[in-house]
């Protein structure tokens, strides 16, 4: 079984998640993973072997989540501490490997969106941006991509899974419109991947559908960056068979939760999501 130990700016919800479950989550009573610590790890660059995060933290203030946004009922998200919200944020992450730049997502793009204020208190602006990897293509992940209509990251070279582009080109209702618009300005410089491609970086691309159709966690060195496989940790780290009302196939969406956690914990990963409270880093620990 999986040991997963949480960093970070750890709050009292977290802990509660952790042991609180029960037998409400699943029907084969695995649900509740098996957490034996916890650590703290607070900083918002993080140093894992060759490679440093950077946790941007896109939204303004504190984020939480509406509870009826899970399908998780009354009575676990009270005993969870969790109905006046589930803690969260709007991130994207900043990883610098052999002298290059990789930006995982991009945030809102909103007007009070800080990712571009973020990169700047690290002395860097769109152009200093070598690579944008996307996990998927809400807009709360491509809305940085461009501001005021224009191209952001300039000199960047942007990755997306095959599988999530074909499946938001072709979803009805132009649903697919703004996020095909906003791919389109980067032209040739954007570039469609297969699962498994190893892409720049020595990242590794995998496959993470079921929040939508191509969904894509990224491996780099010992990080995941799981993008929204779990969107509310506070409920879905420790109860991974409820969803959020984003998942756009509830069925894979939990299949590949579980399945991608289980591979985090064989690896020893450590892991990021884009709306993971601030500073929450996962490890996951190899059984010994
Ligand atoms: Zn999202």
């Amino acid at each position: 079984m999986s040991k997963l130990k949480h960093g970070a700016a750890m709050a009292a919800f977290a802990i509660a998640a952790l042991c609180s479950c029960g037998g409400n989550a699943g029907s084969d009573g695995a649900a509740q993973a098996d957490v034996d610590s916890l650590a703290t790890r607070a900083d918002m660059t993080l140093v894992l072997d060759s490679i440093k995060v950077h946790w941007l933290k896109d939204n303004e203030g504190d984020k939480l989540m509406p509870p009826a946004l899970f399908d998780a009922p009354d009575s676990l998200m009270s005993r969870l501490g969790l109905l006046e919200g589930v803690p969260s944020s709007v991130s994207a992450f900043l990883v610098e490997c052999g002298g290059r730049r990789i930006l995982f997502d991009t945030g809102n793009g909103a007007a009070d969106s800080r990712l571009m204020a973020e990169l700047d208190s690290l002395g860097l602006d769109g152009g200093d941006i070598d690579y944008v990897m996307l996990t998927h293509l809400h807009g709360d992940h491509i809305g940085g991509m461009l501001l005021d209509g224009d191209v952001v990251f300039d000199c960047a070279e942007v990755y997306v899974a095959r599988q999530e582009y074909d499946g938001w080109r072709q979803m009805p209702d132009g649903k697919g419109a703004r996020a095909m618009e906003v791919l389109g300005r980067y032209g040739e410089r954007l570039h469609l991947f297969e699962y498994g491609d190893s892409l720049p970086c020595g990242v590794v691309a995998l496959e993470a559908s079921g929040h939508t159709p191509g969904h894509t966690a990224y491996r780099i060195g010992q990080l995941l960056v799981a993008g929204d496989l779990i969107h509310g940790v506070a409920l879905q780290l420790s109860c991974p068979d409820y969803c959020a009302s984003y998942d756009m196939d509830k069925v894979r969406a939990v299949r590949t939760r579980r399945a991608m956690m289980d591979y985090a914990c064989d690896e020893g990963l450590t892991v990021v999501g884009m709306h993971f409270p601030p500073t929450l880093y996962v490890d996951c620990l190899m059984d010994e």
